[in-house]
């Protein structure tokens, strides 16, 4: 099937999109994206995402590219030409093309916009889901602005990398005082030993995951123990059950920790429980 991209104004086929070599994103990282779920066609949680884009791009001060109205049209045009009932949705917003210089261009230049959409079997990856899957902990390395959705995403893509080449789904960083900050891309919760929800609060320096924010009114609404409390990886591999959030990962059951099973190595009750009703609820929600 042919795909389309987005680039600065115009779709073009996905084979032939192509952004200038002096973009401040390809040379410098200087830049933001976000990821909406799909389903039905229609975007998830689509409020915080915007919300979160914007403070990305107030955070570096580049300029909004357009209004979420317009933004949104886009996005949904992006997800009908590529014929995408259940997949994602990507957004990457620059500072823009100019004479390669560390320092801001001045004047300024026109922020560069690449949206991609792609299709996901929603069947499989459920399926995968109820199987659960591993984590490893990796050292922390990133910077202190971990808050901002940025592109710059190296020790992310190596901490993914490593956690593949030992059969994982995704590494969790720990920091110098031995606590869980967040995954290579999810957010990451236990169920503690004593039943309580535990993920790391957002005063840390971790990114406020959408779906995290999501999950924890599902929670409030169910009247589940929740604690914003750290953990450490010891704390993970005694927890009841452990699991990690975002748009792709949706709410994916983490079944063992650093080659330590969680309880009996099945996908735990209270995450395939959470993974049905944050489903349900994005689903009626999508717009
Ligand atoms: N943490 C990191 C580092 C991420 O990259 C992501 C998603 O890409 C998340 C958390 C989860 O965020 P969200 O639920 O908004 O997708």
């Amino acid at each position: 099937m042919s795909r389309f991209a987005y680039v600065n104004g115009q779709f073009v086929r996905h084979g032939e999109a192509a952004v200038h070599i002096e973009d401040r994103g390809y040379q410098l990282a200087d830049g933001v994206y976000e990821v909406w779920a799909v389903f039905d066609g229609k975007l998830v949680d689509a409020e915080g995402h915007f919300a979160r884009l914007w403070r990305s791009l107030d955070e570096l001060r580049i300029a909004h590219p357009m209004s979420e109205a317009a933004l949104t049209l886009v996005l949904r045009e992006a997800v009908r030409r590529n014929k995408v009932r259940e997949g994602l949705v990507y957004l990457q917003v620059t500072r823009g093309v100019a004479r390669r210089d560390h320092a801001f261009p001045n004047p300024a230049v026109p922020p560069s916009v690449v949206i991609t959409a792609k299709s996901i079997d929603r069947a499989a990856t459920n399926a995968k889901a109820e199987k659960g899957g591993s984590v490893i902990s990796v050292p922390e390395n990133r910077w202190g602005r971990c808050d901002i959705k940025s592109i710059g995403l190296l020790p992310n893509a190596l901490a993914k990398q490593a956690a593949r080449e030992r059969g994982a789904v995704e590494a969790w960083f720990v920091d110098d005082m031995g606590l869980v900050t967040e995954g290579a891309s999810s957010n990451a919760w236990i169920v503690d030993a004593e039943g309580t929800l535990r993920t790391r609060d957002t005063n840390a320096n971790i990114l406020r995951g959408v779906t995290r924010s999501t999950l924890l009114e599902v929670i409030r609404e169910a009247g589940l123990p929740i604690s914003e409390k750290p953990f450490t990886i010891a704390e993970a591999q005694a927890a009841k059950e452990a699991f990690i959030t975002g748009a792709g990962s949706l709410v994916t059951p983490i079944v063992q920790v650093d080659g330590v099973k969680l309880g009996d190595g099945q996908a735990g009750p209270v995450a395939m429980k959470l993974r049905r009703a944050y489903i349900a609820r994005a689903r009626e929600k999508a717009v």
